[in-house]
């Protein structure tokens, strides 16, 4: 894939970037090398300084960081200014938490026969990130903040259609005031990834895309014993039981499935409703998807915009196109508007069968497909019933029925009378085909650190039951 910023509202190609060469990518991963060693021994106060400083710069600047989104990806401005908003929270929230996060704990020293015992946190050097066009500023965000504040340096390998967001990220960390080379984009296609994750300077990946680029990145990390973060695709279910408030399930429902243009990874995507309220939740997700604007995107009124590649466009089309063949009915939506631009509107569909391709596979775009059962057990074997394990949604009143839903349901995040969503304070992540590994809260700063134990003792050697 060429690297180029593409406005997906028209088509057009605006600028073009050429990879960096063999010499040029050596030069970034020495850099990025004797970055760390420095880097590693600067003070949490220093890191939360430049953090917070980011965060100013997003707030200060967000209405143009936002604008570039939008150009390169086809992000509804008020979803990209709401974006910025979140990176700039998030770097705030790293800065503030993340000296107690690496604090490490006290082990009973009695019990391991030392004088003192204790497990200290340590980054481990550069890591690579591997990251998607869909939150092209909050995915990287998502690695980068806690990732620095660990005391790591990272690498970005950003999706080729958003080669300026990811260079206005580096110019971000370089202006707050971060010690040269800390944080690097690397302008390189997917066929570099190999060479850069083969590198013994190289210490981990985070790649967040499609299964495939995960598979990928997995076997090679693996074959170099080297730790990963994956996050991919998701199909999530959005379960309505007949105590639910409908009115705001169905708002919250058109909400989840169309946020970011219906590109989203924890997108509500197959929506299972009781038969009791079934016509009703038909009904009013019908005309809250209807009442949303599809139109350009950098106009505030806009709720869905462009998808963000023509292949991307085209995708959805075929996985619409080969349901209503086989029988699917469409409630709404399900044919692409006459303008330029990779415009594609919300959809709903009923009647999708297991033979239909998109009842397995994910549908990268605004497109919902409804389900009716009969009971809660029938709600659990439809939702369960994917490769995918990454968000899931149930909306009930019944607390007996929260807790099912809460201990059933085969996914890495639950949200009940709510919308899958990600926040610092939280562990995000899935189970499955959806990845493995988690981002954010303290497990996620935690996954590209080790944990090193270190044992105190007055030279004596443990008895032989705890040799090895
Ligand atoms: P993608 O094609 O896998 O691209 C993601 C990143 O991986 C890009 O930087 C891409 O580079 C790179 N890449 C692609 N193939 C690769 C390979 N074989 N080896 C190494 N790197 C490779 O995914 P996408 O189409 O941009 O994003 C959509 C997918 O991401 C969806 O499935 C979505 O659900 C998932 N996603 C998951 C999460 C999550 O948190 N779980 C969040 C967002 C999106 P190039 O651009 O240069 O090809």
């Amino acid at each position: 894939m060429a690297i180029a910023t593409t406005n997906p509202a028209t088509g057009e190609v605006v600028k073009t970037f050429e990879a960096l060469t063999d010499a040029e990518l050596e030069d970034r991963l020495e850099r990025s090398h004797q970055a760390f060693l420095t880097y590693r021994h600067t003070s949490f106060t220093d890191r939360a300084g430049w953090m917070r400083a980011v965060a100013d710069l997003l707030d200060a600047e967000a209405q143009p960081i936002a604008e570039l989104m939008t150009l390169e990806m086809g992000k509804t401005i008020k979803a990209a200014k709401a974006e910025v908003g979140k990176c700039a929270a998030g770097c705030r929230y790293y800065a503030e938490h993340a000296e107690r996060m690496m604090a490490g704990h006290d082990v009973d020293a009695g019990a391991v026969k030392a004088e003192r015992a204790y497990v200290r946190w340590e980054p481990i050097g550069p890591v690579l990130a591997v990251m998607p066009w869909n939150f092209p500023l909050w995915q990287a965000f998502r690695f980068a903040a806690p990732a620095l504040m660990a005391g790591n340096v990272g690498l970005l390998k950003h999706a080729s259609n958003v080669p300026q967001t990811a260079l206005l990220m580096e110019e971000l960390f370089r202006r707050a005031g971060f010690p040269d080379d800390v944080f690097q984009t690397l302008l390189i296609g997917s066929g570099s990834v190999e060479r850069v994750l083969r590198d013994r300077r190289v210490a981990a990946a985070t790649l967040t895309g499609s299964g495939p680029a995960g598979q990928s990145v997995a076997a090679i990390a693996g074959d170099e014993i080297k730790p990963t973060v994956l996050e991919l695709g998701g199909s999530d279910p959005f379960v309505v039981m007949p105590s639910a408030d409908l009115e705001r399930a169905a708002q919250v429902a058109a909400t989840a499935r169309c946020q970011n243009n219906g590109q989203s990874c924890i997108a509500a995507k197959r929506f299972i409703v009781h038969t009791d309220v079934a016509e009703r939740f038909e009904q009013l997700f019908a005309d809250a998807l209807r009442a949303l604007v599809l139109g350009d995107p950098t106009d505030d009124a806009t709720d869905v915009g462009p998808l963000a590649t023509e292949s991307g466009r085209d995708d959805v089309e075929e996985l619409v196109q080969d349901a209503i063949d086989k029988g699917a009915t469409v409630v709404v939506g399900g044919e692409r508007p006459d303008r330029p631009g990779w415009y594609y509107p919300p959809t709903l569909l009923t009647g999708v069968t297991k033979d239909m391709r998109m009842f397995y596979e994910e549908v990268f775009g605004p497109v919902a497909q409804l389900h009716v059962v009969p009971d809660l057990d029938a709600a659990l074997e439809i939702a369960n019933d994917t490769e995918f394990g990454l968000g899931s949604n149930a909306w009930t009143d019944d607390p007996a029925e929260q807790e099912r839903f809460a201990r059933e349901l085969q996914a890495g995040m639950v949200f009940i009378n709510g919308m899958t969503a990600s926040y610092p304070e939280l562990p995000f992540g899935g189970i499955k085909t959806s990845g493995y590994g988690r981002e954010l809260a303290e497990l996620g700063m935690h996954e590209f650190c080790s944990a090193k134990t270190v044992w105190v003792g007055a030279g004596q050697a443990p008895s032989t039951a705890h040799v090895e």
